[in-house]
C-alpha cells in the first residue's frame, strides 16, 4: 500500500515516522505525478494559507481536488481547513471535501498551544481517551448530516469522519500514539 503525505510545508516527518512504526513507507508528494498509484493521503499540520499558494504553484490544487474525492485523505489542523467546506476566519478557497465549515485559530495563537485529553465517540476503536495537541487548531462547526464525530474536546468536535475523509483538529503524529495512523491506514486498506 502506498501512503502519500503532502509535502509542501509542515509537519511532513512525523507521519513518516508514525507510518515507519506501522510498516508502511509513506511517500512525499510534492507534484501533480506523486500522486499516482497512492491508496490514500495525508494533509499535515502547517499554514493552510501557505499550502494553498504553494500547492497552486505547484499545479496541485485541481489534481489533489479530484484526488480528495476519491480515496481517502486525512487533514490535520491546516490540512483539515484545506479539507473543509468552507473556511472562515479569514475565509479562503478549499478542497470542498468535507461537509463542515472550519474557524482557523480558533483555539488561540501559538502560544495558547495546550495538550488534552480528547474523548472518543463511542463506536471509535475500544474508545479510550487521548492525548491531543492543539497548535492555532480550527473549530469545526456546522457539521452536515454526514459527518460522524469520532473524538470531542469538552463537547465540541476535533476528529470528524465522512466517507473515505478524515479530519482532526489536533495533532496525533506528536503524541506516541499510533492508533489514529492505524485506522487511517484501515481505512486505505478497505478502499483499495
Ligand atoms: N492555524 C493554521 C492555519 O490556519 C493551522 C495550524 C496547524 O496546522 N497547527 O492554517
Amino acid at each position: 500500500m502506498k501512503i502519500g503525505i503532502l509535502s509542501l510545508q509542515g509537519a511532513v516527518s512525523p507521519h513518516l515516522d508514525k507510518l515507519s512504526e506501522l510498516g508502511v513507507r509513506g511517500h512525499w508528494v510534492k507534484q501533480p505525478k506523486d500522486l499516482e498509484d497512492l491508496s490514500g493521503i495525508i494533509l499535515p499540520g502547517g499554514e493552510s494559507s501557505t499550502m494553498l499558494h504553494l500547492l497552486r504553484k505547484a499545479h496541485l490544487w485541481e489534481p489533489l481536488k479530484l484526488f480528495v474525492q476519491k480515496k481517502p485523505t486525512w487533514g490535520i489542523c491546516a490540512g483539515a481547513i484545506l479539507l473543509a467546506k468552507e473556511v472562515v476566519s479569514p475565509q479562503q478557497p478549499s478542497l470542498e471535501a468535507l461537509d463542515v465549515r472550519a474557524v482557523r485559530n480558533a483555539y488561540g495563537r501559538q502560544t495558547e498551544s495546550f495538550i488534552e485529553r480528547v474523548k472518543p465517540s463511542v463506536q471509535w476503536m475500544d474508545a479510550e481517551p487521548m492525548e491531543g495537541v492543539f497548535i492555532r487548531a480550527p473549530r469545526f462547526e456546522t457539521l452536515g448530516p454526514q459527518v460522524k464525530i469520532l473524538f470531542s474536546l469538552d463537547s465540541e468536535p476535533v476528529m470528524l469522519h465522512q466517507g473515505k475523509t478524515l479530519a482532526s483538529s489536533f495533532h496525533p503524529e506528536l503524541t506516541s500514539a499510533n492508533k489514529f495512523h492505524q485506522f487511517f491506514l484501515k481505512l486505505c486498506q478497505e478502499s483499495c
